[in-house]
């Protein structure tokens, strides 16, 4: 039985098997401990996590696909053989399938909504409305069987609802097969052909893919341009294609030496080539084929193979050189601080549009400066923790993915520009405050399809979704907060976590209650503002008057700096039953009594002579998203009313 289909109230704890763990764990404990009591809670914390996932389910595929290209007419059929496992306790009549070429039409629901939004994308804005036959995509089901047995569908837009001819049952598993036909368009956004960079196909969102079916029920959101969710599993996919052409993409390449390992050695030769890939655990399939790619490769320190496509260009040959190092410390920070990457290899590639995650795999710009070049691979890169491998629903969750990544990325790149800044999150915050003070900020729990304007989506997603991580890390405290990540991963990792996943991972961790926390940020538009109202002397102390202004609710920590050094008063949250420890143990550290949250005002007593106080400062470590700074601060030109006793 695993661990994870272990339920808690099957946790039976022999006494002897305590006291034999004990003596096989040799402890080193002093004797004053009561070591079974000690034992005993260890093994509920353990098992406290890995309960996270009783009751989880999750259902399973394995693709095997056959696609035979047409690089003249930008077209391609394909044989597509998926077995489908039933995980879910549900007896399903039907399925659906994504085809999301189908976007790429006058007049459909992207080329509508992007024609509509009062700030789109430039690089979508109308061009689909002005797509000719020829440059449009389409993604069409010749036929489409179960078990053999030919199946009723309907497709409407980028979405294919199909009846099956027998109900899958619980735990059962099924063969769908098809073949189909597609044709690329021309690259819009992500997907297509023969880009600005002129990267020939960036196939992605290429094939049919069934849709997920989790706890939510179907997961079949029209694709209007952004965010995914897939089922996990294997991909054996087969590309026949002109032998000039180099592909890179998802997976490891089966029959390197038949294909020459990457390297289009014939150029001069038409004859089609067969390029073999296979994929495990993942839920998407990517790849881009060029003519022109220069292919290098390095490897990680833990072994994790990297490869890097480009197009030949002599400027590219040398930036693309310089950013195999830069990818091999992305590699090394990610795995020791955020989980170690699980799959054998990793391809940077010349999608030659923006920058998008895939497993295994990315499609990055080349184009710009190094620095842009970096800053999107590790961007990326990251995605493959926060996407790749804890796939969380992007359209209903997008700030998991997009806030996660760019929590990670601003702390590797950080690190491996050396720059060493006291908060790497600071752009974010500065994007967030801009938001939440413009009147239009949507909450958290909004589809990523459906906010008002991109401008909110990124800034939600990105801005406000990295400052939830930052400040979380300040309200449990940053040693409990690092491991609380690990667990994060080490309980979900290759699984779909959601929102109250993570909140009990961090509660389990940190010893906290953190709905409070999660409900404000993620459900809610409220804000944090926190001031100092009144600071009055009063003999050898100092009582500062403190008053929560905005309607979200923080603990806070208020440092006093005298001639003889800081003082850090924290004040937990009554509502977060508990308190974290000081981040700095050489920091004086003053643990004050909680603050009920529906108190508008708190008296903060110091312990120290009016006269001695250099500054008061409330958030001096700026990690609270106060809206607000001017007023956490003593003295101050504002409104400080100051009275002597
Ligand atoms: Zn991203």
């Amino acid at each position: 039985m695993k661990n994870d289909q272990l339920p808690l109230k099957s946790l039976y704890i022999n006494p002897f098997s305590i006291l034999n763990l004990r003596l096989r764990l040799n402890l080193n404990l002093p004797l004053n401990l009561n070591l079974p009591f000690l034992l005993l809670s260890l093994l509920m914390v353990s098992a406290n996590l890995a309960s996270a996932q009783s009751g989880y389910w999750q259902q399973k595929v394995v693709y095997d696909m056959d696609i035979k290209m047409n690089p003249e007419k930008h077209q391609f059929s394909g044989e597509q053989t998926i077995k489908y496992t039933n995980n879910s306790p549900d007896t399903l009549t039907k399925v659906f399938y994504h085809l999301y070429f189908n976007a790429f039409q006058p007049g459909s629901m992207m080329d509508v909504r992007s024609r509509n939004l009062p700030d789109p994308d430039r690089r979508v804005g109308s061009r689909i409305s002005k797509l000719k036959e020829d440059e449009i995509g389409f993604q069409k089901i010749d036929w489409l069987k179960q078990d053999g047995k030919k199946l009723d569908f309907e497709v409407v837009g980028t979405v294919a609802e199909v009846m099956l001819h027998k109900p899958l049952f619980p735990g059962q598993s099924t063969e769908l097969s098809m073949e189909f036909n597609a044709q690329v368009p021309i690259q819009i956004r992500r997907s297509g052909r023969d880009n600005s960079e002129g990267v020939e196909f960036t196939m992605t969102q290429w094939y049919p893919k069934l849709a997920e079916y989790d706890k939510d029920g179907w997961a079949t959101s029209p694709y209007v341009g952004r965010e995914f969710h897939g089922v996990f599993g294997t991909f054996n996919v087969n590309i026949t294609i002109d032998s000039a052409y180099t592909i890179a993409g998802t997976g490891v390449l089966q029959n390197p030496n038949e294909i020459g390992h990457g390297f289009a050695s014939a150029k001069a030769q038409t004859t089609p080539l067969t390029w073999k890939f296979k994929a495990e655990n993942v839920h998407d399939f990517a790849w881009a084929a060029d003519t022109n790619y220069v292919h290098t490769q390095t490897k990680a320190d833990n072994g994790t193979e990297l490869h890097f496509f480009h197009l030949q260009d002599s400027i590219l040959d040398s930036m693309w050189i310089a950013l195999m190092p830069k990818t091999v410390a992305l590699f090394n920070i990610m795995n020791n601080r955020f989980g170690e990457y699980p799959y054998p290899q990793f391809s940077v590639i010349q999608g030659g549009d923006g920058g998008m995650e895939y497993p295994m795999c990315t499609m990055i710009t080349a184009e710009g400066t190094f620095g842009g070049l970096v800053s999107v691979t590790v961007h990326e890169a990251i995605h493959n923790w926060y996407y790749g491998v804890m796939a969380t629903n992007e359209s209903k969750y997008p700030w998991m993915d997009e806030g996660f990544t760019t929590f990670a990325q601003n702390i590797v790149l950080d690190s491996i520009n050396e720059k060493g800044k006291s908060n790497p999150h600071s752009h974010s915050y500065t994007g967030y405050v801009f938001s939440a003070k413009s009147g239009t900020e949507e909450p958290l729990t909004t589809h990523a399809d459906h906010f008002n304007t991109n401008q909110h989506y990124g800034l939600n997603s990105y801005s406000k979704g990295c400052v939830f991580l930052h400040q979380l890390s300040s309200v449990m405290g940053q040693e409990a907060f690092n491991r609380g990540m690990l667990n994060y991963w080490n309980t979900w990792k290759l699984k779909h976590p959601t929102p109250d996943d993570f909140k009990r991972v961090m509660e389990k961790t940190s010893g906290l209650e953190l709905e409070w926390y999660f409900e404000h940020w993620i459900g809610t538009t409220k804000t944090v503002d926190y001031a100092i109202k009144n600071v009055i002397a009063d003999g050898s102390k100092t009582n500062v008057l403190l008053q929560r202004v905005g309607e979200m609710p923080m603990p806070i920590e208020v440092t006093v700096e005298t001639e003889k050094g800081k003082t850090i008063y924290y004040i937990p949250l009554e509502v977060m039953r508990g308190a974290k420890k000081p981040d700095n143990e050489h920091v004086k550290w003053v643990q004050s009594t909680d603050w009920p949250w529906t108190y508008e005002f708190y008296d903060l007593e110091v312990k120290i002579p009016f006269g001695e106080i250099k500054s008061i400062t409330i958030d001096a470590s700026e990690k609270l998203a106060d809206i607000n700074r001017k007023d956490n601060q003593f003295p101050s030109e504002d409104l400080i009313i100051f009275k002597a006793k």
